[in-house]
């Protein structure tokens, strides 16, 4: 072929396109025949697979929406024999809310050839080395990057989150050249390699981050403390493989995403119907050869919009801006998407505790910290603040994964409101 990329397919408009509605047919028809939920789903909008003939005809398909998944857990959107299950991922959530999807080894290689590319466009080589500082385990993050990275050819350097000293020890003995972490952990890294005065000692080039929000001085910052010659937002979600599913160029004009997977539509979230081609509106998605949990227009109220037109990259894949918001009220802690529900759900656990409640968010030396600020229940004694701010802590560790600092206050210490209460407050940026 001799192209100009290794992973990334060159394709035409008219290619795209008709890749694109052969896998939106393949796509119907494989869940329409194999999935209940997806089976029941469409009967109930007279839906059949044959009434897919031109990629238009998406917009007759219903929506998928988190609560879907939520109601088929624990496997949810199951579309092949369990026997074909091979890997498991799950976001963060309370049981029952927790999004657990499932992986056919197809849908593994399509997974690590679409993080390839994410490495491809970002600009590395088979000499790079990759130091992956991102959650292993249930999580996508760890084992996406390392997936992608190995299949990519480059040398890779799984350590995962946190430890510090072990990070800037592999960073200076193994030369790594590329970063993959939180842009608050690329933040901290490059404080802390000052303090200890290996700043001239790393040969860092780049730095793939992403799983929160990140400020465009943040992103400066990190990129001066480490030395990087350039850093890539790198897109993606659990429902849909995990990260990888888009990146960052080298133009850094938009997310490039790999329109050959996936179809994304921007829909307006109140009436559904899509947005003039270029206007923010929710990012909804369609899989194009996703086996175990294919997503057929699964809403992701991501906020964003496609960028029309060619990139200076040369990258002929599709484009939309990066993410601005939710269409609804989820905030992300240290890479876990939260939303404030999920707290409060929490909190029903504990009698002693009032359902108000308030989640304080703070960037403290580069790490995000959460405080949620608790009512005692009126009437029960303040001698049992410590077990009781404890217990809670506890349990949100085991329902949500994630470490939070509980405060107890007296009855009526918080803020009320009539309308909706702001039960966020995000002092992070
Ligand atoms: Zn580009």
């Amino acid at each position: 072929m001799g192209g100009k990329y290794r992973f990334i397919p060159e394709l035409g408009p008219d290619e795209l396109a008709a890749k694109q509605l052969e896998g939106l047919k393949w796509t119907v028809s494989h869940t329409s025949r194999n999935s209940p939920f997806y089976a029941a789903h469409f009967k109930g909008n007279s839906i059949e697979a044959g009434d897919i003939k031109t990629l238009d005809d998406i917009r007759k398909l219903p929506f998928t929406t988190a609560n879907d998944l939520k109601e088929g857990y624990p496997l949810p959107l199951l579309s092949v024999p369990e026997e074909d299950v091979v890997r498991i991922h799950g976001s963060s959530g309370t049981t029952g809310k927790r999004k657990i999807l499932s992986y056919t080894q197809r849908d593994i290689d399509t997974w690590k050839n679409m993080f390839a590319r994410c490495y491809e466009l970002a600009g590395l080589t088979t000499l790079d080395r990759v130091q992956v500082c991102v959650g292993y385990g249930l999580w996508t993050a760890g084992a996406g990057f390392q997936l992608g990275s190995e299949h990519f050819g480059a040398m890779t350097l799984p350590v995962g989150p946190g430890m510090l000293e072990i990070q800037l020890q592999i960073l200076v003995d193994l030369e790594a050249t590329c970063l993959c972490s939180t842009a608050s952990m690329a933040l901290l890294l490059g404080e802390e390699a000052n303090k200890a005065g290996l700043t001239e000692k790393l040969k860092l080039k780049r730095c793939i981050f992403g799983g929160e929000a990140h400020t465009p001085k943040m992103r400066r910052q990190f990129e001066e403390s480490l030395g990087l010659e350039s850093s890539h937002d790198i897109s993606g979600m659990t429902e849909l493989y995990g990260p990888g599913a888009g990146i960052e160029c080298q133009a850094q004009d938009g997310i490039h995403y790999w329109g050959d997977q996936y179809i994304a539509e921007i829909i307006d979230p109140v009436t559904l119907e899509p947005v003039a081609d270029g206007e923010i509106g929710e990012l909804v998605v369609t899989t194009l050869s996703k086996e175990a949990s294919p997503l057929v227009r699964y809403r992701t109220r991501d906020l964003t919009r496609i960028i029309p037109g060619e990139c200076a990259c040369g990258c002929s894949m599709p484009r939309h801006d990066m993410i601005s918001g939710r269409s609804d009220d989820m905030f992300i802690f240290r890479a876990v998407n939260i939303y404030p529900g999920q707290i409060g759900s929490v909190l029903e656990a504990f009698p002693e505790a009032s359902s108000e409640y308030q989640i304080l968010l703070e960037r403290r030396q580069g790490l995000d910290h959460m405080t949620v600020n608790v009512e005692r229940q009126p009437g029960v004694s303040a001698d049992n603040d410590a077990n009781l701010a404890k217990a809670i802590c506890d349990r949100i560790r085991k329902f949500i994964l994630v470490r939070a600092n509980v405060e107890i206050l007296k009855p009526g210490l918080l803020p009320r409101s009539f309308a909706k209460t702001k039960r966020v407050i995000d002092e992070r940026l």
